[in-house]
């Protein structure tokens, strides 16, 4: 992004797979903002609390201090007094950061959200694919296929589970290129959408 717009908020997204760089992005950007001394506010669901309870931290241990919220309308809450606001693992608040995000943008703020755009089964995870719809700016980032070396799209899950997401089991997934995704099996899949995270159970 070359200029930002003036008077006006927008929407960013960050999305791509798991070890793709997401939330380094989000905290070059954050961090940037802060600089230019900007008010800025950071969240993050509650569901994550791998490695830090009150902060982001990105795979290469980057951090920056960040507030902890159950669900979107907790972010409009606590943003009212923002210029920038940073959104980390956004697949996990629901359908209803849509009409947050679109509220807050419509308040002249900057609305950076960052998420995984498919989950382990290369389905693309709500509410990413509606945020990159009504968003301005978009980004998608690519992780490297630990086979081939390829540019990766996906997060593959290399253990047994029927959980949609395992938080924080970093050790359970590698980015994986389209040729070298191996999709799971249906027939171990018939409980997944009983067991939905967080995610579906706001919307
Ligand atoms: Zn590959």
């Amino acid at each position: 992004m070359h200029h930002f717009p003036h008077n006006t908020g927008w929407i960013e997204v960050i999305c791509g797979p798991m070890f793709s760089g997401k939330t380094e992005e989000l905290i070059r950007r954050l961090v940037r903002a802060q600089i230019a001394k900007l008010r800025v506010e950071i969240f993050k669901p509650l569901i994550d609390n791998r490695y830090s309870r009150d902060e982001i931290v990105s795979h290469s241990r980057l951090t920056i201090p960040s507030q902890l919220v159950k669900s979107p309308w907790e972010i409009f809450e606590l943003a009212q007094d923002a210029d920038v606001i940073g959104i980390d693992e956004a697949q996990f608040l629901g359908n209803e950061l849509i009409e947050v995000v679109q509220k807050l943008a419509d308040q002249n703020k900057r609305v950076i959200c960052a998420g995984l755009d498919t989950d382990y089964r290369g389905v693309p995870f709500d509410p990413i694919p509606q945020l990159l719809a009504i968003a301005e700016y978009i980004d998608k980032t690519l992780a490297i296929c630990v086979r081939c070396g390829n540019p990766a799209k996906h997060t593959q899950r290399v253990v047994a589970s029927r959980e949609l997401v395992l938080v924080g089991a970093q050790d359970a997934y590698e980015p994986r290129c389209r040729n070298c995704f191996v999709p799971p099996d249906p027939a171990q899949e018939t409980a997944v959408q009983e067991q939905l995270p967080l995610s579906s159970k706001q919307g």
